[in-house]
């Protein structure tokens, strides 16, 4: 089944990757000091003896003094008793760090969380043995009933007769360290890694196994008495409890050391990098990171620092905006949009300032015709909820059905957790959890991951639906969409939209591998998911993006700077939406656009700018492949002139094959009789070509 992710301890991820020189001091440190106190909190053995007496008693007045029938057992039968004691001296110290290595090395993403929790339970159990130095059974008088198994079998093994120590050691571990048992302790956290990580039946079953039979056999070898055990079970829990406190003090503290040495870092960086800190805080309330700056923005004097000129392009942005105008994020719909029209500025600087484009377009009085009704928005939240119910395992199933059958079936996959503040912090959560997972080699479901991409200098946060990480450590995008599939085919228009915008998600998940290395391999066929014919059932199918994702890489990369617009525009330009109608027109008028009929399906100023283009006859509203055949004839005015031959250079190719296009029109009007050019079409002959168009007549 796949696995969802453990509230509490795995919710912090580690900020960065771990290292096993670091890891290994570190827990050497720990374990050391957690012997040297168990050894200085050895206290006065009579009252270790009375505190053990009184737990006997305890267990004996509710009935669970279960050590008692056990070490009998033990004692009787050396088949139960040998591989008891050699359970209870070697597997605590094997299993254990067996299980930390193999989460370190396979579980990567898990490991901190679950360190953190061992670590901080045994400091509880620390306290333990200080407060209550407790005698354990085996070494109360015999009249209590109890016969040391380690002692009566020690020619068996290694160890004497001071619990598990090799023997002559014994004076190097305090054995009335008995409450609580971390001997259980630790198994049954060894148990819920089993259960949790382990992929194998073998390993479950081992994960209940473990915890419980060293239960017992602390009590059949008498080093433990029940409540010691239950006690080591609650100790774990504490610190599992704990555990996310720790890690966030822990993190606190790395903080607080980097900021001791950033200013060092920063003067290093300053001197040969372009890119500003992704921790720099800009005008309030805004927060962009990895802004490149190629040229000083207003404000930032020369010789300005590259950070300074970067403040200076994003307090620029922020007053194109207007004044407490919160910035709109572009997400990836809008840049498989702005992709489609590279060549508009006004859109490009729009985006790069956050406009929200509707909402201008709504103030400049032509509002835009985008948006799903409220219906259609729950329907699509409900479908996608369906489609990853159950951990994704129907999402996980079509994936591996459709586009990587020959790997294992996902039957034990992971879900890792990527909350984390702002986008920013989720975008590096999401880049680690990906980086772990292409590790763990297994089925791994990134649900609603927060991907960066650097659009025209300014960084676009984009949240694909989800992103699965195969066993290979290959990575495909999944676009969930609501629109169906009737009877295995669906709108090509809306495919190719899917497809164009999961381009854009790869671009961003393949900027995320390039970080890594090797690079993981990011899948050029993506999953797109929709609703089958009218129902509510999933369906799928691959779908081939390499054309759209060079497309769209090709044209991202030629969009014009964002800075380079904003530095052209008039001194005072701004497009807060609550300005009078005017000023706001010759506001977003003072920017270059390029209109074109696709425009209407994919931007939110479509209608403002095409009554716009039409007003001042601009050819780019005839659609850009006729654009394109007028060469540098730029407006309607001067294509009829040229075909009336009053304008144009009768060389150029374009204006001799408007000339003889309306020749021939011409002829073809005369032929037909003068009904064809009769009064009133306004369209009679080659002469009628610059005439006005009447009422009904087809648009130009
Ligand atoms: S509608 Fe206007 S602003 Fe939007 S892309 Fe087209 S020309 Fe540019």
């Amino acid at each position: 089944m796949p696995q969802t992710v453990t509230p509490g301890i795995e919710r912090a991820v580690p900020k960065t990757r771990l290292r096993w020189w670091t890891e290994l001091p570190l827990i050497v440190l720990v374990y050391a000091s957690y012997s040297a106190g168990r050894l200085l909190a050895r206290g006065d053995v009579s009252t270790a003896v009375d505190h053990g007496l009184a737990i006997l008693r305890i267990e004996k007045a509710l009935h669970l003094n279960a050590e008692h029938p056990l070490n009998r057992l033990f004692t009787r039968e050396a088949w139960l008793g040998v591989p008891a004691d050699f359970w209870y001296a070697s597997l605590h110290y094997l299993v254990t760090p067996a299980l930390l290595i193999w989460l370190f090395r396979s579980r990567a993403v898990r490991y901190r969380a679950a360190r953190t929790w061992l670590l901080t339970s045994t400091f509880i159990g620390l306290i333990g043995f200080t407060l209550l130095p407790t005698c354990p059974p085996r070494l109360l008088s015999q009249g209590h009933g109890f016969v040391d198994t380690m002692a009566q079998y020690s020619s068996y093994g290694w160890w004497g007769g001071e619990a598990s120590a090799p023997r002559g050691l014994g004076g190097m571990t305090n054995q009335y360290a008995a409450m609580p048992s971390l001997h259980v302790g630790w198994a049954l956290w060894c148990g819920v890694m089993l259960w949790r990580y382990g992929r194998t039946p073998a390993a479950k079953v081992a994960g209940i196994a473990y915890p419980l039979l060293t239960t017992i056999v602390v009590m059949g070898t008498a080093n433990h008495y029940f409540l010691d055990a239950a006690a080591g079970a609650a100790v774990m829990g504490a610190g599992l409890l704990l555990t996310p406190a720790m890690m966030r003090l822990a993190d606190l503290a790395k903080e607080r050391l980097s900021a001791r040495s950033a200013p060092v870092a920063a003067a290093s960086q300053g001197a040969g990098s372009s890119i500003v800190s992704g921790e720099c805080q800009t005008s309030p309330g805004e927060r962009i990171p990895r802004q490149r700056v190629s040229r000083h923005g207003p404000g930032a004097e020369p010789g300005a620092t590259p950070a300074d000129a970067g403040t200076a392009l994003r307090q620029r942005l922020a007053e194109l905006r207007g004044p407490s105008v919160p910035p709109k994020a572009l997400d990836a719909r809008a840049l498989a949009a702005l992709a489609a029209n590279p060549g508009c500025s006004r859109r490009a600087l729009l985006d790069g300032a956050g406009v929200n484009k509707a909402v201008l377009a709504d103030a400049l009085g032509s509002p835009s015709a985008f948006g799903q009704s409220q219906f259609a928005f729950m329907r699509g939240n409900a479908f996608e909820a369906r489609v990853k119910a159950d951990g994704g395992a129907e999402l996980l199933r079509l994936v591996h059905e459709k586009l990587d059958p020959g790997a294992e079936p996902p039957t034990d996959s992971l879900v890792p957790d990527l909350t984390a503040g702002g986008p920013e912090g989720r975008a590096a959560r999401t880049a680690l959890a990906l980086r772990e997972a292409t590790g763990a080699g297994a089925w791994t479901l990134l649900d609603h991951p927060m991907l960066a991409l650097d659009v025209a200098g300014s960084p676009a946060f984009l949240e694909p639906d989800a992103v699965v990480v195969h066993p290979d450590g290959s990575w495909t995008v999944v676009e969930i969409k609501s629109f169906p599939v009737l009877d295995g085919s669906a709108d090509p228009a809306k495919v190719g939209a899917a497809a164009r915008q999961s381009a854009v998600y790869v671009l961003a998940l393949e900027d995320v591998a390039a970080r890594l290395d090797p690079a993981p391999p990011v899948r050029h066929r993506v999953l797109l998911v929709c609703p089958k014919d009218f129902s509510n059932l999933p369906t799928a199918s691959a779908v081939d993006i390499r054309k759209q994702r060079s497309v769209t890489r090709r044209q991202l990369t030629r969009l014009t700077r964002v800075e380079e617009i904003a530095d052209a525009l008039p001194e005072g330009t701004c497009f807060a939406p609550d300005l009078p109608r005017g000023e706001l027109t010759a506001a977003v008028e003072s920017v270059p656009a390029a209109y074109a009929p696709e425009c209407l399906a994919a931007c939110e100023l479509a209608f403002h700018c095409r009554d716009h283009a039409r007003a001042e006859g601009a050819v780019t509203s005839l659609g850009r492949s006729l654009r394109a055949e007028l060469g540098g004839l730029a407006t309607v005015d001067d294509v009829l002139a040229a075909a009336h031959g009053t304008a144009g250079d009768p060389d150029d190719p374009a204006v001799a094959a408007l000339r003889r296009a309306a020749r021939l029109r011409a002829e073809a009007l005369d032929a037909a009789g003068p009904t064809a050019t009769g009064p009133g079409t306004g369209y009679a002959g080659a002469e009628g070509l610059g005439a006005e168009r009447p009422e009904g007549a087809p648009c130009r």
